[in-house]
């Protein structure tokens, strides 16, 4: 098993030179990167490959295949990064810089510190002369993560299955820690919500604004909808990873309403994390009616970015629609419909990610959690349904309520301690799964 202190500073040294590498996307630009991640890759005897959809932003795909037969387990990153803009920031955000015993830039949290401590682990087990005895692992570092992953997952898993197949998959979405009523629990992400993005328009007629009685003004009759969809909530509902949550915090969770109101009055940070993925919800974020000031409108167009849980589609959406702003009165059209997935809570993988956390963190506990938004993830569960696929990256100095308010944020940073953390579970976890 390669040394402790050698993997925190491999991590950490290849976490500073992955933020050098500007890959806020788009446009992405991550050819250089994932150059940089296939030749030290190569070096320690992985075959490798660059996958590109479009030029200059190449997938890369790394094998060190095992003596015999056996399970496929694939680390999975994208090396992309959400904007930056170095106004908000403390430090510049492509500098890597070294500070308070963080690294800090864009990137640091979501998600090149867990590709850093992904590959810094896997070079240092292969050049130890370590090879899986049975099976294969695989290192997938996708662009276009950030922006739809046409260009990444979501086209490697549609055009190069056979390349990219794997039964055990750990990706971002989890692995952050945080106490409730004294214990530390680590998240293990196993479901992620779809995404259901709508259009929703009224109608009336058009006329001069100089006689308002004159029209019907289609804006007008958003204001009462916009003002539901942010007050109001659809009837909250049950699914297996918040319930099996809500079990390990020792919450009675047959009412919903009640379970969340428990939370929330034993820690109100955790409610905030819980509530969304107890159902449906809507955020409306957009809004359009006349071109000219002098016109009242005719339509009036209200965009909602609306998240469903796993395993549902635009039907149940449309109930949640109508049970919040009644059923008519406006016409929606789904602009976006992508149904969520899952994996199973209960695992062998679930069981090693237990293990490690128990050994590192005596009495800690691992819980299965839905993200409310999506990750690569969800390409690979819909490609090859029988892999399990979960988000975790164990962080322990910072905490999920830190870790949530970083990412995508100004002063992006993450402990040095942490990513010797990650790089010792993923160091740990690929020989205990291929031996
Ligand atoms: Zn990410």
């Amino acid at each position: 098993m390669p040394e402790a202190a050698d993997l925190e500073r491999r991590t950490t040294e290849l976490l500073q030179r992955l933020i050098r590498f500007n890959t806020v996307n788009p446009p992405g630009q991550e050819e250089e990167a994932q150059e940089h991640l296939k030749s030290l890759l190569e070096g320690a005897g992985f075959e490798c490959e660059l996958l590109a959809a479009v030029t200059g932003r190449p997938n890369l795909v790394a094998r060190l295949r095992g003596r015999s037969d056996g399970p496929t387990l694939c680390y999975l990153g994208h090396v992309d990064t959400v904007l930056a803009d170095p106004g908000d920031w403390s430090v510049d955000p492509w500098s890597g810089e070294l500070r308070d015993g963080m690294v800090w830039g864009r990137g640091a949290v979501d998600m090149k510190g867990q590709v850093a401590a992904e590959v810094a682990a896997v070079t240092a087990l292969a050049e130890e002369g370590w090879r899986p005895a049975s099976g294969e692992l695989k290192v997938v570092v996708t662009a276009d993560e950030e922006a739809g992953a046409t260009q990444g997952a979501k086209w490697l898993c549609e055009e190069h299955p056979d390349k990219v197949r794997a039964d055990l998959v750990v990706n971002e979405g989890g692995g952050d820690s945080f106490e409730f009523e004294g214990r530390r629990l680590y998240a293990v992400e196993v479901a992620e919500k779809g995404v259901f993005r709508f259009t929703l328009t009224t109608s009336g007629r058009a006329g001069h604004a100089s006689i308002p009685k004159i029209a019907d003004n289609a804006l007008a009759k958003l204001a009462p909808i916009v003002q539901a969809f942010s007050d109001g909530r659809p009837e909250l509902e049950h699914s297996p990873e918040p319930d099996a949550l809500m079990a390990e915090l020792g919450v009675d969770h047959d009412d919903l309403d009640a379970a969340l109101a428990e939370v929330q009055r034993r820690d109100p940070r955790v409610a905030i994390l819980l509530e969304p993925t107890l159902g449906v919800t809507f955020a409306p974020t957009m809004i359009r009616a006349s071109e000219k000031i002098n016109v009242i409108p005719a339509r009036a167009e209200l965009k909602v970015d609306c998240r469903v849980p796993p395993g549902l589609g635009e039907e149940h959406a449309r109930r949640r629609i109508e049970e919040v702003v009644g059923n008519d009165g406006y016409d929606v059209r789904f602009t976006e419909s992508v149904v969520g997935n899952r994996s199973p809570i209960e695992s062998p993988l679930m069981d090693l990610i237990d293990e490690f956390v128990r050994a590192e963190d005596a009495d800690a506990a691992v819980v299965p959690v839905m993200l409310p938004g999506f990750t690569d993830s969800r390409w690979f569960r819909e490609a090859f349904p029988d892999c399990v696929a979960y988000g975790f990256c164990p962080r322990r100095e910072i905490d999920m309520f830190q870790t949530a308010a970083l990412m995508h944020s100004a002063d992006e940073r993450v402990p040095v301690a942490d990513l010797g953390l990650a790089a010792r579970f993923f160091a740990e976890l690929a020989p205990r799964v291929l031996g």
